[in-house]
């Protein structure tokens, strides 16, 4: 006799092994048709294992996470099943789980077009409509060799080749096709209704452009109906935001291959960015932060001192002059702040002393990695280091919590999400100092009253860290801002103060914090949080003054004049054009307002309003639609 323990603590016993499926059954035949899969002890297994002995037994449905990531699995290998069906000669790779979906590397000699895919999925949804079982056989090596020869399926063949080790493995049988597998997988095709494939692309075998091409198709699934529909919006809605796309429509920046990752910046474009820098080095002032500038490329010793040239030199741009020095591009500012701590005496008395660089740094990242804006190999980051003595850190903690969150409300940013990594098992420092480190911000954000997912082990080598995540306006999360605490480089690079007693080697605190982490990315993720839409403050053109005919050229002239001089970005639009098609540019361009001045604006100095909505504001004297402007301006992004 054993016993199994549910995870509400019943208990229940039984007198001969069961599977999982038939001990869902003893508890509801409801649970049991739900039955993916089984999470004994700790570990994963399919709906056909036993349950032998005493054990904790928690039934998998397509309702946990767990379950719909077994549907995904279990879609990739029905990805194989109807592709052997129509193709063959088609070879199977591997089909893994990615986020929210999956894919299978297949080998075929002609590329699979959209058509292809089409059919491949059709065939899909006939294989789930005949809902068979899936049948697990784990089975001794040398047979599956024997089978897999069998099938020529020479992939599988040379993946069982890297499991030397493996007397057996486990095999999935969907009917007449065959898989390998840890698994688990869902006990029948029943499950698999809500998926979708999604694109075909090309991959190398291994990941290795040395190696042959191969054939990748990708899907998602959903345990239910509502969540495969919402994830097919969410990539609509994501894809109709794409800020390459609007960076191209509203002329902001391009990539070309001569620089690759690295941004041409429009003048429309580059007014939105130096909107952000100045913005934040507004707020860094307010804040007492000093603003310093370091160099970009600086000599490979100092990279050696801060471990970079060790621990990050794949990541690296390097160069050697014609004196044979080699220099490096900085990959981060943290080295160039150190020695700049390290000029000159420093005293008690300049501490807390917070240095901010607008840096940009240099960051090697493989071409498959790029992504607009929002990874790039060269951007700039809003960075700054808080030298301070340990009494002081908590404080400084505290104020960079409030400072990161006051600022996001600026953009528009309501929820935001705080994690706090911990500890790492590799790690410097004794545990007295880490519990003081981590004490820092764990207090910091008790005292403001904030939650915070709490991630142990996450922290690097050298500190704590907190990480800022911005919810955007279609649920998306991006992490920006954080703060890190470091113990390796004041260490590393000997830096030190002299304290009240006169001790002059008291070794200071060393904060790391970025709010908007990279310019370039923050911009990227504004223009897909607003597609496009950005809030009056941040749009590059405010205000487009068009004329209906020639006579209200100097008109035009005369208000755009009084608008440019009270420091707004204005432009004027005197085509001989039809104002309703002025109206329509314009409205694309997505600039805030449009005035519309005709004869009856010009004799009576008015303007006539129009927002980007739509909506017609009426006609008004320019001074009123300035104050309409300047309190939009100041509102920022602030949601009232
Ligand atoms: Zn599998
Ligand atoms: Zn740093």
């Amino acid at each position: 006799m054993f016993c199994v323990t549910l995870p509400d603590g019943t208990k229940k016993e039984f007198d001969a092994p069961l599977s999982v499926y038939e001990f869902a059954k003893s508890i509801g035949p409801g649970l049991a048709k739900a039955t993916i899969a089984g999470n004994v002890n700790g570990n994963l297994c399919d709906a056909s294992d036993l349950i032998e002995s005493d054990s904790t037994v928690r039934i998998i449905t397509s309702k946990d996470q767990e379950g719909v990531e077994i549907i995904r699995h279990s879609c990739a290998h029905l990805i194989g099943h109807a592709v052997k069906q129509l193709y063959p000669n088609a070879k199977m790779v591997i089909g893994p789980v990615i986020e929210d979906g999956f894919y299978y590397d297949i080998a075929i000699d002609d590329p699979f077009s959209t058509e292809d895919l089409d059919k491949i999925e059709e065939r899909m949804k006939l294989l789930i409509a005949t809902e068979y079982d899936i049948v697990k056989e784990v089975t001794p090596r040398a047979q599956v060799i024997a089978k897999f020869e069998e099938r020529n399926e020479e992939y599988k063949l040379r993946l069982i080749d890297d499991m030397p080790e493996e007397t057996e493995m486990g095999l999935y049988y969907h009917q007449e096709y065959l898989d390998m597998c840890v698994g688990p997988h869902v006990p029948n095709t029943r499950f698999l209704s809500h998926f979708k494939l999604t694109k075909v692309s090309g991959a190398y075998w291994r990941g290795d452009s040395q190696n042959e091409m191969l054939q990748r198709i990708y899907g998602t699934a959903w345990g239910d109906k509502k969540s495969l529909k919402n994830h097919l919006k969410r990539v609509e809605e994501s894809e109709k935001r794409d800020h390459r796309k609007l960076g191209r429509r509203l002329d902001l920046f391009h990539f070309s291959e001569e620089a690759p990752g690295s941004v041409f910046w429009h003048p429309k474009g580059w007014t939105l960015f130096l909107e952000l820098l100045e913005y934040m080095r507004k707020r860094q002032k307010a804040a007492n932060y000093v603003e310093v500038n370091t160099p970009d490329v600086m000599d490979r010793r100092l990279w050696e001192t801060s471990g970079h040239w060790y621990n990050y030199r794949e990541h690296m741009f390097s160069t050697q002059t014609e004196d044979e020095r080699v220099f490096a591009l900085k990959p981060m500012n943290c080295p160039g702040s150190v020695s700049m701590f390290a000029q000159g005496l420093k005293s008690y008395r300049d501490l807390p002393l917070r240095m901010a660089e607008f840096g940009k740094v240099h960051r090697y990242e493989p071409s498959g990695a790029l992504h607009g804006l929002m990874r790039v190999r060269h951007f700039t980051q809003d960075d700054a280091h808080i030298y301070c003595t340990e009494q002081q850190m908590e404080q400084e903690c505290i104020d960079v919590v409030k400072l990161v969150l006051d600022i996001y409300k600026d953009f528009g940013f309501e929820e935001i999400i705080i994690k706090l990594s911990t500890r790492p098992k590799k790690r410097i420092g004794t545990d007295i100092t880490w519990d003081k480190l981590e004490g820092a911000l764990s207090n910091a954000l008790d005292v403001m009253e904030l939650d915070y997912i709490l991630y142990p082990g996450e922290g690097a080598f050298y500190g704590p860290k907190l990480e800022f995540v911005l919810r955007d306006a279609i649920g998306r999360d991006w992490q920006c801002g954080t703060l890190q605490v470091d113990m390796n480089l004041p260490e590393r690079f000997d830096i030190a103060y002299v304290d009240e007693n006169g001790n002059r080697d008291k070794r200071p605190v060393m904060l790391h914090r970025a709010l908007f982490g990279s310019l370039e990315r923050f911009t990227g993720i504004l223009l897909e949080h607003y597609t496009g839409e950005l809030p009056v403050w941040l749009a590059p053109i405010q205000v487009m003054v068009c004329n209906i005919s020639d006579s209200q050229t100097d008109y035009v002239s005369d208000v755009a004049a009084m608008l440019t001089q009270k420091s707004f970005r204005v432009e004027s639009d005197l085509r001989n054009e039809k104002v309703g098609f002025k109206i329509r540019e314009h409205t694309l361009q997505k600039i805030p307002y449009l005035l519309i001045v005709g004869d009856r604006e010009k004799e009576t100095e008015t303007v006539a309003v129009r927002a980007r909505n739509g909506t017609d504001l009426g006609t008004m004297p320019i001074e009123k639609f300035t104050d309409i402007l300047q309190s939009e301006v100041e509102k920022r992004g602030r949601i009232a």
